[in-house]
């Protein structure tokens, strides 16, 4: 399956910053053809800008959040709608710093991933235990419950993808071993068969930590079909060596 490597700028980046980036993306896209499929989510208010700087290329645009309704007096928040009106195409939910910053359960990622249906966009759910989680040995078993709450009981054949990270290796410069990755994406692919018509097709991407130096190996792992990118999607060069690595 053709790789997705994904870039989630968080709460980075005004408005020239957002277009100097996507500008240098689109170049770069633009003189060698992308080894794999690439998609950028910058903040809610730089949507629309850099959806019209990579609207001629082949890098898709993503929101990093939606509520759960579809549209209403929810002050601040984001419909899904409004992201596929911007341009969007896919967008993350349950991203572990919304669990822990704005307190959001499985059940509310799974409304959230039913408005996201709705309104067309692909939605990247995704899962990771804590380093105590890890170190208690219930890794597996806290993926599979986020995982049971957070997908609908039977998600049908929409287009879907979910995002393994790990929260102590988000922004922290560690990863697992390869050995750990590939246990988790497998057991990733086992619980999507039981609920989504075709499990084989859902790309579960890596992420936490990626940079353009571990890329390679990282994706070469059984069942990691693409990375989620954080710090390193902030810089040109880095996001697009990941990509290449694929
Ligand atoms: C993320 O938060 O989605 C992420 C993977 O961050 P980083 O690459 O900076 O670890």
């Amino acid at each position: 399956m053709r790789k997705l490597v994904a870039g989630n700028w968080k709460m980075n980046g005004l408005r020239a910053d957002g277009v100097a980036l996507a500008r240098a993306l689109a170049t770069r896209a633009a003189d060698t053809a992308p080894k794999c499929d690439l998609l950028v989510c910058p903040p809610a208010t730089l949507l629309v800008q850099v959806g019209a700087v990579l609207a001629a290329s082949p890098i898709a645009l993503g929101g990093q959040d939606c509520h759960d309704e579809a549209k209403g007096a929810h002050t601040g928040d984001i419909a899904a709608s409004m992201l596929t009106d911007a341009g969007a195409s896919y967008v993350i939910l349950g991203h572990s710093e919304r669990r822990a910053g704005h307190h959001e359960t499985d059940a509310l990622v799974r409304a959230k991933l039913m408005a996201a249906r709705a309104a067309g966009l692909t939605p990247i759910v995704c899962v990771g235990e804590t380093a105590a989680e890890r170190a208690a040995g219930a890794a597996l078993a806290i993926i599979g419950g986020q995982m049971g709450g957070s997908l609908p009981e039977n998600h049908g054949g929409d287009p879907l993808v979910v995002a393994y990270e790990p929260v102590w290796a988000i922004g922290s410069g560690r990863t697992p071993t390869s050995a750990e990755i590939a246990e988790v994406h497998g057991f990733i692919r086992a619980e999507l068969r039981k609920r989504v018509a075709d499990a084989g097709a859902v790309r579960i991407l890596y992420g936490g930590s990626v940079n353009a130096r571990n890329a390679r190996d990282l994706l070469a792992i059984a069942d990691v079909d693409g990375a989620l990118v954080g710090g390193a999607s902030l810089d040109a060069d880095s996001f697009w060596a990941i990509a290449q690595s694929t």
